[in-house]
């Protein structure tokens, strides 16, 4: 179960890759970095939301 996921802009660079691995859940905030998409369906994008945290350049996305 995924209750939730974070995103530490602090350290994301904006690459895009979660927002295209899971386009349901992150999309790029006006600063160019990744933020979580305010009724985003957690428990239905489980799998993607994983590839995002396996594929993030930078660690920043943790739940
Ligand atoms: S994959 Fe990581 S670095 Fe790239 S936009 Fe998403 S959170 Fe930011």
């Amino acid at each position: 179960m995924v209750n939730m996921v974070k995103v530490d802009k602090n350290l994301c660079i904006g690459c895009g890759t979660c927002v295209s691995v899971c386009p349901e859940v992150f999309e790029l905030d006006k600063d160019g970095k990744s933020k979580l998409k305010e009724k985003a369906d957690l428990q239905k994008n489980e799998a993607c939301i994983k590839d995002s945290i396996d594929q993030c350049p930078v660690d920043a996305i943790s739940k």
